[in-house]
């Protein structure tokens, strides 16, 4: 049986101070509910959300990971160091990063193989554009996001990995996709990963991401193939985020 999983990704939309305000009102209100929570500050931030989150159960992300190991790689972080601050997950190949830092099916393959080496859990964010929606091509593109990730890494790294499935033109735009089209493309993430390995698809989570908000985190986590979600906006209000992970039934 798969754990439900809620993840706060806060982007570059915090500062120190707010911060630690957050996640201490997060520990505070935490409620006793049998599924996973973790929140993905900045980098900078990771040491001092990484002592506050010690002793409690929430996890703590990265919002990337570099391409490799170690090296002549100004201005990154490699998977290595974020191992050294507790971080259990690593967002890969958001679509910000996609559509702003030049992120390719290659890059996003090589963060996700960095962080499973690492022994970290990566995220792996994929979801079509809007154009491609009104296209009828959803399906291809989350499928090639997909499989560059599956041929480089190979299946058997799913097994400690996370899809989020954020469809980009419901990120920050206030139009989150209808339960039943989100589930629609969680099956089909399932159902192609289960072509190559029927028990990493049944145990993989796979999260939904885009506008989640109090209001439509329960229908959403009804369905049968979304386990949990991705949260940007409303995952910078502890009483908004933690609303939406106590919509588990
Ligand atoms: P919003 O929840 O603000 O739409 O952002 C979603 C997202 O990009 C999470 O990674």
């Amino acid at each position: 049986m798969r754990r439900d999983l809620v993840v706060g990704n806060w982007k570059m939309k915090i500062n120190q101070q707010s911060a630690q305000k957050l996640v201490d009102e997060i520990i505070a209100g935490m409620p006793d509910i049998d599924a996973d929570l973790a929140v993905c500050p900045p980098y900078l931030y990771i040491p001092e959300v990484s002592q506050r989150l010690a002793n409690t159960s929430i996890g703590l992300g990265a919002q990337n990971v570099a391409t490799h190991l170690e090296g002549a790689y100004t201005g990154e972080i490699s998977a290595l160091m974020l191992k050294d601050f507790n971080c259990k997950y690593a967002i890969v190949g958001h679509s910000e990063r996609r559509a702003n830092y030049a992120d390719t099916d290659v890059t996003v393959a090589q963060r996700f193989k960095q962080a499973i080496d690492a022994d970290i859990i990566p995220i792996l964010a994929i979801g079509e554009l809007l154009e491609q929606r009104e296209q009828g091509i959803t399906f291809d593109i989350v499928a090639k996001q997909l499989n560059a990730v599956i041929d480089f890494a190979g299946i058997e790294s799913f097994q400690h990995a996370v899809i989020a499935y954020e469809p980009v033109w419901a990120i920050g735009t206030g139009l989150t996709a209808s339960a039943e089209q989100a589930q629609e493309v969680h099956l089909f993430i399932r159902q192609l990963l289960a072509d190559k390995n029927q028990q990493i698809a049944e145990n993989i989570q796979i999260i939904y991401g885009g506008s989640v908000k109090p209001q439509n985190a329960e229908a959403l986590f009804a369905m049968p193939d979304i386990d949990g979600a991705l949260v940007g906006g409303d995952s910078l209000n502890a009483d908004s985020f933690l609303k939406i992970y106590s919509s588990f039934q």
